[in-house]
């Protein structure tokens, strides 16, 4: 992890914040797989700890004349490619910059959470992201409205081995 290569770079891009969902076997069965629960691992681990204690990690650059912000998180800043990243605690606010009600997800659990809102928001540190917006009626949501970050408890599935247990994932609600 001290070389950077752009082969290498490319490999720590793929570090997945969930699990790569696989198609569904299709009997429609509830048993089975969960496709809301993250994968933990050692990269990630600080990230869903501070999310179980309600709080949002973000990652930014402290290479001179970058300082940006990212989301998700990588062990390089995907503008400049410094390694020179840190973890910090993002402010929670951010706006809605995008969404789409979802009707239809064969995937368990969302199955039998349909219609919910898959959205993007744009975090007051700059950084977009993928997430959920909660506890607003479809006919309320407008782009630029403000958000305020929330945590929804899930179980990780442990396969990481860093963590494991309650952990919480976030999502967006109304300001
Ligand atoms: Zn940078």
């Amino acid at each position: 992890m001290t070389t950077g290569n752009a082969e290498h770079r490319e490999d720590e891009g793929e570090h997945t914040m969930t699990r790569t969902p696989e198609p569904p076997s299709d009997t429609g069965t509830p048993a089975g797989p969960r496709y809301d629960r993250p994968a933990v691992d050692a990269f990630t681990a600080p990230y869903w700890r501070a999310a179980a204690d309600g709080r949002l990690l973000l990652r930014r650059c402290r290479a001179e004349g970058c300082g940006v912000a990212h989301h998700y998180p990588r062990e390089f800043c995907p503008r400049c490619w410094s390694e020179d990243v840190v973890w910090e605690e993002a402010s929670g606010r951010a706006q809605l910059y995008t969404w789409s009600v979802v009707h239809r997800n064969a995937l368990p659990p969302f199955h039998e959470r349909t219609p919910y809102v898959a959205a993007v928001v744009e975090l007051a540190e700059g950084p977009r992201m993928m997430t959920e917006i909660v506890d607003c009626a479809r006919g309320a949501l407008s782009v630029g409205m403000e958000l305020r970050v929330a945590f929804r408890a899930a179980q990780a599935d442990g396969s990481g081995g860093a963590d494991s247990g309650e952990i919480a994932v976030p999502v967006f609600r109304p300001a």
